[in-house]
């Protein structure tokens, strides 16, 4: 098993640990934070839709009034 240096306390654990046994480092090589990696996607998704969205219906009323 291959064994990395924890982030907080340097001591080697396992790459899998869910947390460090030496300093009680919770999630310290981000087993869990695939989630929220598919979260901050989600969330650019969202906020480039909403965006274009807005560029789409803002841009021809703002030609409009110039026009
Ligand atoms: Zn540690």
């Amino acid at each position: 098993m291959p064994l990395f240096a924890c982030p907080t306390c340097e001591k080697l654990i396992s790459k899998r640990a869910h947390n460090c046994p030496q300093c009680g480092e919770p999630d310290p090589f981000n087993y869990y934070s695939r989630k929220s990696w598919i979260e901050r996607l989600v969330w650019t998704v969202v906020i480039v839709a909403i965006v274009v969205f807005s560029w789409q219906v803002l841009f021809p009323m703002l030609m409009e009034a110039v026009g």
